[in-house]
């Protein structure tokens, strides 16, 4: 948990360029982004994958999505459209073990995706 890079944004150790925080999410946009708005949306609990969600983490869960359609809304992109999707483990490309809600906008998005 200490290897937490996000714990670590979240402490404000490491810097990100912070576009939306709550009490218990925070959201900031991608270093690497995949996309014209790439923002990644996380609990500031600590959960390291889909896998490890809890009953009692469905409403901070739920949290991440209202995060998602709030961002997307200011960032004028609610009604084009966009795209939120949360990788879990290795097959499906998660690199980073503290779940996160990827928000992609701002460009046509292909399905299915890679
Ligand atoms: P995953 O592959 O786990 O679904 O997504 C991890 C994401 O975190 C990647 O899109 C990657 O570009 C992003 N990322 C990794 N390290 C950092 C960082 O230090 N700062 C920010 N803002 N994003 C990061």
């Amino acid at each position: 948990m200490s290897e937490d890079l996000f714990l670590k944004i979240i402490s404000r150790e490491i810097p990100a360029d912070i576009v939306y925080e709550t009490d218990d999410v925070l959201a900031f946009r991608d270093v690497n982004p995949q996309a014209p708005l790439h923002v990644l949306i996380i609990p500031k609990l600590h959960i390291r994958t889909i896998n490890d969600i809890q009953a009692q983490d469905a409403e901070l869960v739920g949290k991440l999505f209202l995060a998602a359609r709030e961002i997307a809304a200011g960032q004028g992109i609610a009604e084009d459209g966009y795209r939120v999707v949360m990788n879990c483990n290795a097959m499906a490309g998660q690199t980073v073990f503290h779940i996160h809600l990827h928000l992609l906008g701002g460009r046509r998005l292909d399905w299915p995706p890679g």
